[in-house]
């Protein structure tokens, strides 16, 4: 009965019948007397009643984050200054206090080349290389990664597929191609352009 007095319930007695109510008038507990005993009918509240209520329970802003399928952090923060959401209640600072590892994977991208230069008058002025990988699945012959070279004046290309991405094969491919090229074709390569992502580093 202490327990219920702090949480504001009310008690109410009438005719043969006890009641007891929360603070909101909901009846939890009615006692029909039957002589000089009480029968106790215990009404359950119903579990809906507890998801609503874990559903206020505050968390930290990178839970939020998170659950909002990383959205920014300024379209989060609009969302609770302008009460836009019933229960997005937030503890603590509305910043991500350290990077989020999944947003940085996730929204990474390697820049295009942005340059305005005249377009390559013949074959050989100008080469992409690249390099993807490694493969989340090795193939049958242990293939993990593959190279592209593109001469950006023809846009023929070459691709070989790679067991590694060491400094040593990728220069024994690079050296292969640019002999069989200006063998074939009698120009001299004069540039070789890489964008230097990911996949370059650690590698030459
Ligand atoms: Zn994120």
């Amino acid at each position: 009965m202490a327990r219920l007095s702090i949480k504001g319930a009310e008690a109410y007695f009438k005719d043969n019948k006890t009641v007891i109510k929360t603070k909101n008038r909901i009846d939890i507990i009615s006692v029909i007397h039957s002589g000089l005993l009480y029968v106790v009918n215990i009404n359950r509240i119903q579990p809906t009643a507890f998801t609503a209520q874990s559903k206020q329970k505050p968390i930290n802003f990178a839970t939020w984050h998170r659950h909002l399928s990383h959205a920014g952090i300024e379209t989060i923060c609009q969302i609770i200054t302008e009460n836009l959401v019933d229960g997005l209640n937030v503890y603590g600072e509305l910043s991500i206090s350290s990077l989020c590892e999944d947003c940085i994977y996730g929204k990474h991208t390697a820049h295009l080349y942005n340059d305005s230069r005249p377009r390559e008058k013949e074959v050989l002025e100008c080469i992409y290389i690249d390099i993807w990988g490694p493969s989340q699945v090795q193939s049958a012959s242990s293939i993990l990664y593959f190279m592209i070279i593109i001469d950006r004046f023809s846009s023929y290309w070459t691709v070989t597929f790679l067991k590694s991405k060491s400094a040593e094969i990728i220069l024994k491919v690079f050296k292969g191609f640019h002999i069989e090229a200006e063998c074939q074709t009698r120009k001299r390569l004069k540039q070789v352009r890489l964008d230097m992502g990911r996949e370059w580093y650690n590698t030459m």
